[in-house]
Parts: structure tokens; sequence; C-alpha cells
């Protein structure tokens, strides 16, 4: 059976009201990306850091998912889809997907860099001045259980053998990712798999100078558009693929 892939971004849910991450000069929601993501200044910046994700958490609570994250679910129901998110949001979940691997973490989760404790809070905020880590009470070494720049992800040996072990007739799904912290870009270009790539405009590097970028020129189709209204055309063209 032919396998189908998607490794998404951002701009997957950037339909559902949630601001992409380096649309605007490196600055997510108005923040300096390496102020609230960073595991060399997270704790300079303790009170800031917090203030972020409880604010994420709380759009996050208010937001709903789009049509692309009903399709994927669906993608999972109709072809076994394995979907691998760079989102720390849990929308693909809420349209009933399973079995996300989240890259880079979840924000319903915090994490105690003190005794390596993991714990949900929902959609609540976090009190950096009051709230303790349940397990050993550590106040100053608990930050959002996110993947920051420079700290181990620890999926992304599922992905890259997810990645190789795509062969000739399987399908790989690339949406809404600038391809700069992941180098899917270069993974398409490599895979022996049919590639897709559904960004919102055109994309080279001549556009974002400086870190590896999804370049259009890497994939064998290309779909520009907002993910939600460009989804029955991407639908349309995976229906079309994933025949036996
Ligand atoms: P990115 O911001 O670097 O790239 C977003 C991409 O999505 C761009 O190519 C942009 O053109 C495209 N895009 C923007 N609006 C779109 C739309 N409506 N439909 C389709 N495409 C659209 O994001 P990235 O490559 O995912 O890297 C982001 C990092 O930031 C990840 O590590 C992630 O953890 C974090 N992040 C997560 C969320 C979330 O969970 N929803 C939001 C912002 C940032
Ligand atoms: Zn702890």
């Amino acid at each position: 059976m032919k396998k189908l892939v998607v490794f998404s971004g951002a701009g997957l849910s950037a339909d559902s009201g949630i601001q992409t991450f380096r649309d605007k000069d490196g600055l997510w929601e108005n923040h300096n990306v390496d102020q609230i993501a960073s595991i060399a200044t997270w704790k300079q910046n303790l009170t800031t850091v917090h203030r972020f994700y409880n604010a994420r958490r709380a759009q996050l609570a208010e937001v709903e998912p789009n049509a692309a994250h009903l399709m994927l679910a669906d993608w999972q129901r109709r072809y076994g889809a394995v979907l691998l998110t760079q989102n720390i949001d849990d929308l693909l979940e809420r349209a009933g997907c399973t079995d996300v691997v989240h890259l880079h973490g979840d924000l319903r989760a915090m994490q105690c860099k003190a005794c390596g404790n993991q714990w949900p809070v929902g959609y609540a905020a976090w009190d950096p001045s009051e709230d303790r880590c349940p397990k050993c009470s550590s106040r100053k070494g608990v930050k959002p259980g996110v993947v920051f720049f420079g700290e181990a992800a620890p999926h992304y040996r599922t992905m890259w053998r997810t990645f190789t072990e795509l062969t000739t007739g399987d399908v790989l799904v690339v949406i809404g990712t600038s391809g700069k912290v992941i180098d899917i870009g270069s993974v398409a270009a490599g895979s022996r798999a049919t590639t897709i790539l559904s960004n919102l405009e055109p994309s080279s590097e001549a556009s974002m100078p400086g870190a590896p970028v999804a370049e259009d020129r890497h994939f064998h189709h290309v779909l520009h558009g907002r993910a939600a209204a460009i989804a029955p055309d991407l639908d349309s063209l995976i229906q079309t693929l994933m025949v036996p």
C-alpha cells in the first residue's frame, strides 16, 4: 500500500487565526523569537516567556480547526496518513486526527528542567512567581512543554526515519512551512516519493535569503493559496495520487 506522509507548519493553522512564525522579520505574534524560544536565554526572560505562552494557550482555547485540519483527519481515515507537525497547537487533534507527531512539543504541557517531569495544563496560565513543578517543587526550572531553539527534539529521530522509508509511489505533502527550522526542501529534493508543496505564496531562496527554505522547485507539485481555501484542490490531487 502506498504511504502518505504529511509534514505541516504554522501556515496550516494560520486560517484558524494563529499567526505564523517568521512572516514578519522573525517575529512571532510581535515577539522576538530569540527571546521567547531559546534554551540559552529563557530563564533570563522567565516572565516574558511565560506571559507569551500563557497568551498562546488562551488564544488556542478560542480558535477552531479549519478545513485543512479536517482534510488531514479524513486522510488518516482514508489512507492511514502519517502526520508530522511542527505546530504546538492541538487543532489537528480537535479535527479528529490521532497519533500526531508534534516535533516541537505541546503548548498545553509544562516541563520541568530540574527533574524531567512533564504534565498537562490544558489552556491554563502558568504563574512563574507562584506555580511550582508538582513533582520536585522547582519554580524556576519550569518551562512550557515546547521545544526551544538549542534544545533536543526527541521526535526528530522518528521524523528522519519516516522520510528515509519513503519510496517510489509514496506521497509526501508539505503544508504551510517556510522550511527554515527543518530543511524540508532538501528532504523533498532527495526523496523518491511524489512530493507536494502547499504554501501561501511562491518561495525561492532569493525571496528568503539565509537559512534553508522550502523552494517550489524542490517539489513535483506546488499549490499556492491559503491552506483552508486550497484544501479541496489538494484533496483532489491526493485522491488521484493515492489510487492503488
Ligand atoms: P513559518 O512561519 O516559518 O512559515 C509559515 C509558512 O506558512 C510560510 O511559508 C508562509 O508562506 C505559509 N503560510 C502563511 N499563511 C498561510 C496560510 N494561510 N495558508 C498556507 N500557508 C500559509 O512556520 P514554520 O515553518 O512552521 O516554523 C515555525 C516554528 O514556529 C515551528 O517550529 C513551530 O513550533 C512554531 N509555531 C507554531 C505555531 C502553531 O503551533 N500554530 C504557530 C507559529 C509558530
Ligand atoms: Zn520538577
